[in-house]
């Protein structure tokens, strides 16, 4: 992503992104104890309106990150949305955009726990690249690192900790010459991609890894499930899926904020179906960036909020 915005959110005030300071010795940044969440905001220039993506889902999703970690998040969803309209009103944000909420352990405390420790929320925005979108298809390795387990750092929770793993997996498949890794559980099955979560096809049916297993149940996962479904008048199942399931599939996709619908077109050196993106991939990415940038007024307009009009 490019360089953030001017402003952002500070310890409770808008405030010059320079002078957000926060100490080299604050708890978080020896030990990860803290969540985040990442939303999109889509620029519809007929409009001239700025979109965010279903920003109460990513906060209640924060709030219950919050809850495991034993954090205090100090607003509801709804407050967190006014505040990320707001930022980006600030910054006078008309582009595709990427607002980051952040809530950590901010003492200058070195002290290994998650209590006594005084937390801090920062809201941050950076413009979201243009051309982000990808159509031609990303090429996958299944990564050595596993995904850690509930009995580890829990995965439900978007804890800043927990993406070492992930970046030793992403760094690892670019070394290797893929763009991206795709992590197992600790017991072996496909639990998700370094920053997405994934959905395969084999013949009609659709599959994705369960959201109460080891994964973090994306907001994207669950609109391009939704869609899916409309589509195909099916439903997605949601069950454990075997490494080798990835290997034999018709067709597969990563979702996420970042990546938004991306479709796979190999893994581990074997193509996925054709070795094409999958016409259905190609379908819901179409839909989902249509439905962000509120192109068709009727299709899901409550999956995103005005920034300008709000
Ligand atoms: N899995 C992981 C590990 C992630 O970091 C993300 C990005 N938040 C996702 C899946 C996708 O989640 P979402 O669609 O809510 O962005």
């Amino acid at each position: 992503f490019g360089t953030p915005y001017a402003e952002v959110y500070a310890e409770g005030a808008f405030v010059p992104e320079k002078e957000s300071r926060l100490s080299v010795l604050a708890n978080a940044v020896s030990y990860g104890t803290g969540t985040f969440e990442g939303i999109r905001a889509c620029w519809n220039p007929d409009h001239q309106e700025l979109y965010l993506l279903e920003a109460r889902a990513h906060y209640e999703r924060m709030a219950r990150s919050a809850r495991i970690l034993g954090l205090e998040l100090p607003y509801d969803p709804e407050h967190l949305t006014r505040l990320s309209t707001e930022l980006l009103r600030r910054n006078d944000v008309r582009a595709d955009a990427y607002v980051r909420p952040l809530l950590l352990q901010a003492d200058e405390q070195l002290a290994v726990r998650m209590h006594d420790c005084g937390t801090r929320l920062y809201l941050a925005a950076t413009p979201m690249p243009g051309d982000y979108i990808d159509r031609r298809g990303v090429r996958c390795m299944v990564s050595a690192w596993r995904r850690t387990g509930d009995a580890a750092v829990p995965n439900r929770a978007k804890v800043i900790g927990s993406y070492v793993g992930p970046a030793l997996a992403k760094t690892e498949a670019l070394r290797n010459g893929f763009d991206e890794a795709i992590m197992l559980t600790g017991d072996g099955y496909v639990a998700e991609a370094t920053t997405s979560n994934v959905l395969i096809r084999t013949g009609e049916r659709w599959a994705t890894p369960t959201a109460t297993d080891d994964i973090l149940a994306g907001i994207t996962r669950w609109q391009v499930m939704h869609l899916l479904g409309e589509i195909t008048g099916a439903l997605v199942e949601e069950r454990r899926v075997h490494r080798s399931e990835l290997y034999s599939c018709d067709e597969a996709l990563l979702c996420g904020t970042a990546v938004l619908v991306a479709p796979v077109v190999e893994v581990d050196g074997r193509p996925v179906g054709d070795g094409h993106a999958g016409e259905t991939t190609l379908a819901v990415q179409r839909l989902l960036q249509a439905i962000s940038r509120r192109e068709d007024a009727d299709h899901h307009p409550e999956w995103t909020t005005p920034v300008y009009g709000a």
